[in-house]
C-alpha cells in the first residue's frame, strides 16, 4: 500500500511567507490526485513537501503508513516528473531511461529489461537510440516519464509536466498520462494550474488557493456542486457567470429577470444579519435559445431578452456573448473573492454574459435575442463568504 497522508501540513519560509496551511488530505493507494489553483495557491510547494524537497514547518506526512517528514528524497521512494524534461543531452533515450536504475545498482540484464517493458507501455521503443536533440517535445516528456517508472516507484509526483507543450501534443499527452496511470496503478500527485487537465485526468480534483484547500472531490462534483464562489468561478470553462441577485420578498431581483427562491434558500435569509443580495451563479451552458425549448422545459426555467454582442460558432454549439443592463455583479466583494478564480471580468464594459446555445439558435450580432436558464441549474452565493447555499 502506498497511500500518501498529510495531517495538517503547513510550510512558513523563513522569509515569514505561508506558502501552505494547515493542510489535510488522505490520498489512497493507486488513486490519481489532482492539485490545482491559481499561481501562487501553493501547490508545487505541497508537491515538492511530499518529495522531500521542500521541508516541512509542522504537521505530518505519511507514505505507506510511515512519518517520513524527515526522510531523504532518495529514501521516499518515489518519481518526480517536472514541466522541464530534464533528459540528459549526451545520453540516448535508453541510457536516459536507464539512468535511475544504474544508480540503484542493478544488474545490466535486469536493467534492460526494465526499460524495454518502459518503452513499449510509453511506445518509445523504436526511439530508444535517439538523443533528446532529436525527439519532439512529445517524446521528451515521454522518456521523463518513462524514466520516472522504470523503478517502479511508491508514488509518481507531476508538476505541471505537459506546460511546455503546444496545445494539441497537451492533449494527447493527457492520454498517455491517463492510460500509464491506470495501466500502472501508482498512486499519481499531479499538479497543474490548467482546469482543463484538472477535470480530464484526476480521480479526484484539490482545489488550492491561498495555501489552503478550498474543496476536494470527484470532477464531476466540483462542477456540479461547488463550495464556495471560488471553486464555482475556477471550475468550468468558460467561467460560471454572476450576477448581482437582490433579495425581494419570496424572490431574487436580477438583471436577467426574477428568480423565484425556494424553501431552503429562504431559510437561509431568515434573521437579522441575512444577506440582502446574494450572487446568482449560471453556467454558460445552462442558457438555452428560448426559440428551441420545448413547454415542458421552459417551465423548469426563466426567460428573459438581451441584445447579442457576439456570436462564435464551434460547429457542435454556439458561444454567445449577451449584455445584460442593470444589476450586474460589480460589488468590490464579489470581485475580490473571485477575481482570482479566473471568472469572467465582473466590471462590466462590453459584454458580460457568457452563453452556449444549441448549434441551430438563431441568434445574430446586434440584435435582441430571447433566451432562456434552467432555474434547476444555478447556484447561489452568499456574498459576505461566498459560501454557496444551493
Ligand atoms: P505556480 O502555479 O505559480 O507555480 P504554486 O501554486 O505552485 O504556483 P508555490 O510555488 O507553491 O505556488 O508558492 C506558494 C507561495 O509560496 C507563493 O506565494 C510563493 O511566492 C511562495 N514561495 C515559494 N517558494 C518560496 C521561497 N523559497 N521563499 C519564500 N516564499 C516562497
Amino acid at each position: 500500500m502506498a497511500d500518501i497522508v498529510l495531517d495538517k501540513v503547513s510550510k512558513k519560509f523563513p522569509d515569514g511567507t505561508t506558502a501552505v496551511s494547515d493542510v489535510d488530505l488522505e490520498i489512497a493507494d493507486g488513486e490519481f490526485v489532482i492539485l490545482v489553483g491559481p499561481s501562487g495557491c501553493g501547490k508545487s510547494t505541497t508537491l515538492n513537501m511530499i518529495a522531500g524537497l521542500e521541508d516541512i514547518s509542522s504537521g505530518e506526512l505519511r507514505i505507506a503508513g510511515q512519518r517520513v517528514n524527515d526522510k531523504a528524497p532518495r529514501d521516499r521512494d518515489i518519481a518526480m516528473v517536472f514541466q522541464s524534461y530534464a533528459l540528459y543531452p549526451n545520453m540516448t533515450v535508453r541510457e536516459n531511461m536507464a539512468f535511475p536504475l544504474r544508480l540503484a545498482k542493478l544488474d545490466k540484464q535486469e536493467i534492460d529489461a526494465k526499460v524495454e517493458e518502459a518503452a513499449k507501455v510509453l511506445e518509445l521503443t523504436a526511439l530508444l537510440d535517439r538523443k533528446p536533440a532529436n525527439l519532439s517535445g512529445g517524446q521528451r516528456q515521454r522518456v521523463a516519464m518513462g524514466r520516472a517508472i522504470v523503478r517502479k516507484p511508491k508514488a509518481f509526483l507531476m508538476d505541471e509536466p505537459l506546460s511546455n507543450l503546444d496545445a494539441k501534443l497537451r492533449v494527447q499527452m493527457r492520454t498517455v498520462v491517463s492510460r500509464l496511470q491506470k495501466q500502472l496503478g501508482t498512486t499519481t500527485v499531479y499538479v497543474t494550474h490548467d482546469q482543463t487537465e484538472a477535470m480530464t485526468l484526476g480521480d479526484r480534483v484539490v482545489i488550492m488557493r491561498g495555501g489552503a484547500i478550498q474543496q476536494v472531490g470527484p470532477p464531476q462534483e466540483l462542477y456540479d456542486n461547488p463550495r464556495n464562489l471560488f471553486v464555482a468561478g475556477f471550475i468550468g470553462s468558460p467561467s460560471m457567470n454572476f450576477l448581482h441577485a437582490a433579495v425581494d420578498d419570496g424572490t431574487l431581483r436580477t438583471a436577467l429577470g426574477d428568480v423565484p427562491i425556494g424553501d431552503r434558500i429562504r431559510r437561509e435569509l431568515e434573521g437579522a444579519d441575512a444577506p440582502r443580495e446574494l450572487i446568482l451563479g449560471i453556467r454558460p451552458e445552462h442558457f438555452e435559445d428560448a426559440g428551441l425549448i420545448d413547454d415542458e422545459t421552459r417551465r423548469r426555467g426563466v426567460e428573459f431578452t438581451a441584445p447579442v454582442d457576439i456570436v462564435e460558432s464551434m460547429g457542435s454549439d454556439k458561444y454567445v456573448y449577451f449584455t445584460v443592463e442593470g444589476e450586474k455583479a460589480t460589488a468590490a466583494e464579489l470581485e475580490e473573492l473571485a477575481a482570482d478564480a479566473g471568472a469572467a471580468d465582473f466590471a462590466g464594459g462590453g459584454s458580460n454574459l457568457v452563453t452556449r446555445l444549441s448549434a441551430e439558435s438563431t441568434v445574430a450580432e446586434g440584435q435582441d435575442h430571447r433566451v432562456w436558464f434552467n432555474l434547476e441549474k444555478i447556484h447561489l452565493f452568499n456574498p459576505a463568504d461566498g459560501r454557496n447555499l444551493t
